[in-house]
């Protein structure tokens, strides 16, 4: 395989990771960011499972609310009034009805290309802009630009999902105010394949290693050199591990927690087993547009 690759850009070689059924992850030689092999996005894709997922994503809006909060605060973190905040891929808008709750005069504006979020996004009130999503990010840019502010760009679970990341993050960054900021929040899949081992010895039963709709695989070192990659300047990366019941729920998309989940939640408390091996669930990167 001989195709470009999505970090480093390069012709690039790879090696396999880890298959699951047909789905097959592999490594580039070269930078070593990993990719699904068949490097389909879920817009291109438009599976029925991928909708269904989405549908329930929505019936369980208030699980998101729950971790949104927290999310709401790392951006505010960032923010003063010479930033609109520019969510991009916004899902359900959780994070901004938190952030309406903790300030309701921080401006808010979404990016949603899917347009089952764009619709409920719409209905809740928020700007949108959805359709192509290189054609709505710039337009989103322009706006901030006509109003004289920088862009607060956050991308929550986002980065991912979206083809050619490197390239993306290049495109925004060179279209940005200069001192825009860009928080991102992605899982952090290193050591996925003795962690799928472990994790289906565990339940009994194979399961993808990763959501499908991951194209993408981060490590702190992958994010790192996609930021580096694409021009931003001040990049921060670092771990965001999993420590409360509210994190758990929303993985799994259930309130309903099993004794076993619970104590090993208080477990990682007292010994932080997934920092000793370097895999807290998320990775949260931060960088500066020059
Ligand atoms: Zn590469």
């Amino acid at each position: 395989m001989n195709e470009e690759c999505p970090f480093c850009s390069n012709a690039a070689t790879y090696k396999k990771i880890i298959q699951y059924s047909n789905l097959i992850w592999v490594k580039c030689n070269n930078c070593n960011g990993g990719r699904l092999k068949s490097y389909i996005s879920e817009l291109e894709r438009e599976s029925d499972t991928l909708h269904d997922v989405y549908k329930r994503y929505i019936e369980s809006s208030r699980i998101f609310d729950k971790i949104a909060k927290e999310k709401a605060n790392w951006l505010l973190s960032k923010w003063n009034e010479n930033f609109i905040v520019v969510e991009i891929g916004a899902g359900l808008g959780s994070v901004a009805k938190q952030l309406r709750e903790i300030n309701p005069s921080i401006p808010y504006m979404a990016i949603e290309p899917n347009s089952t979020f764009a619709d409920y996004l719409m209905g809740q009130g928020t700007k949108v802009f959805t359709g192509d999503p290189l054609v709505s990010l710039e337009n989103a840019v322009k706006e901030v630009i006509s109003l004289n502010k920088k862009a607060l760009f956050l991308m929550d679970n986002v980065l991912e999902h979206v083809p050619y990341p490197t390239k993306y993050l290049n495109f925004l960054q060179s279209i940005s105010p200069s001192g825009s900021i860009i928080c991102i929040e992605v899982p952090n899949e290193a050591g996925l394949k003795w962690r799928a081992e472990i994790q289906d010895f565990i339940r009994g039963f194979k399961k993808p290693p990763t959501f499908p709709g991951h194209i993408n695989l981060f490590t702190k070192r992958v994010l790192r050199y996609t930021l580096l990659k694409a021009s931003f300047v001040n990049i921060s990366v670092k771990y965001k591990a999993i420590r409360s019941d509210e994190q758990v729920a929303y993985l799994l998309q259930s309130e309903k927690l099993s004794l076993k989940t619970k104590l090993a939640v208080r477990f990682l408390k007292f010994i932080p087993v997934d920092y000793l091996l370097g895999i807290p669930y998320w990775l949260r990167g931060e960088a500066q547009v020059r």
